[in-house]
């Protein structure tokens, strides 16, 4: 297989293109959101603007427990791509990319080395993806945007369909927000499964079409 160099894209050079969403039968709500955060996934009508991958979010889990023991926070990038169904764009996350930084029970570093670091990880994988958010944790002081959140996610994160997911591993819990007019306010999502599952999903099927088309 041919390792090709991830592309970042930036969301003005953003292509996006049309695709369904997950199916309601594939999608389920986080076990860990809030009673509030469940009722309102219950309440709608399924057509979210985020969902996350089971890979992608075990994933994200077993990192925030892998230092819970630590009280030591943990973050990564979301990747996945932008689509667009009925006229609304919506973000699947397909994978994450993340490096030990330079972490305490209160603040993850998230400096220029950190990045670089991350860019590198990324190398790894063969798929072309967009950074469609982060996520981090919050070790035993539940779920919610602090300041430096808010301006981390104002500098590096705000595109409509970025997404900033923060992860409690102590108390059990997990929530995503958004920027939205400058105001922070929560976003639903589903956690959604099988084919759309693998990390590299998408491009094995684009390719295949692009055959039968010929
Ligand atoms: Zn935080």
């Amino acid at each position: 297989m041919i390792r090709r160099k991830p592309i970042i894209t930036a969301s003005t050079d953003l292509a996006v293109e049309k695709r369904p969403r997950p199916p309601k039968e594939r999608c389920r709500p986080h076990k860990w959101l809030s009673e509030e955060s469940m009722r309102s996934y219950a309440e709608s009508d399924g057509a979210f603007e985020l969902y996350i991958s089971k890979t992608a979010e075990e994933r994200i889990r077993n990192h925030a427990l892998s230092k819970k023991d630590d009280v030591v926070e943990v973050m990564g990038f979301l990747l996945g791509s932008i689509y667009e169904d009925g006229g609304k764009t919506y973000a699947l996350v397909r994978d994450v990319a993340t490096t030990d930084l330079d972490a305490t029970s209160v603040s993850v570093k998230f400096d220029r080395e950190g990045f670089e670091r991350l860019f590198e990880s990324m190398d790894d994988s063969c798929f072309n993806y967009v950074i469609v958010g982060w996520y981090h944790s919050h070790p035993g002081h539940g779920c919610f945007l602090s300041q430096v959140d808010v301006d981390t996610q104002t500098k590096m994160f705000s595109g409509p369909y970025h997404s900033a997911l923060v992860i409690d591993p102590v108390n059990v819990e997990i929530a995503v927000f958004r920027l939205k007019e400058g105001s922070v306010e929560e976003r639903p999502f589903a956690i959604y499964w099988d084919e759309y599952q693998n990390p590299y999903y998408g491009e094995t099927v684009m390719a295949r079409k692009k055959r039968s088309e010929q």
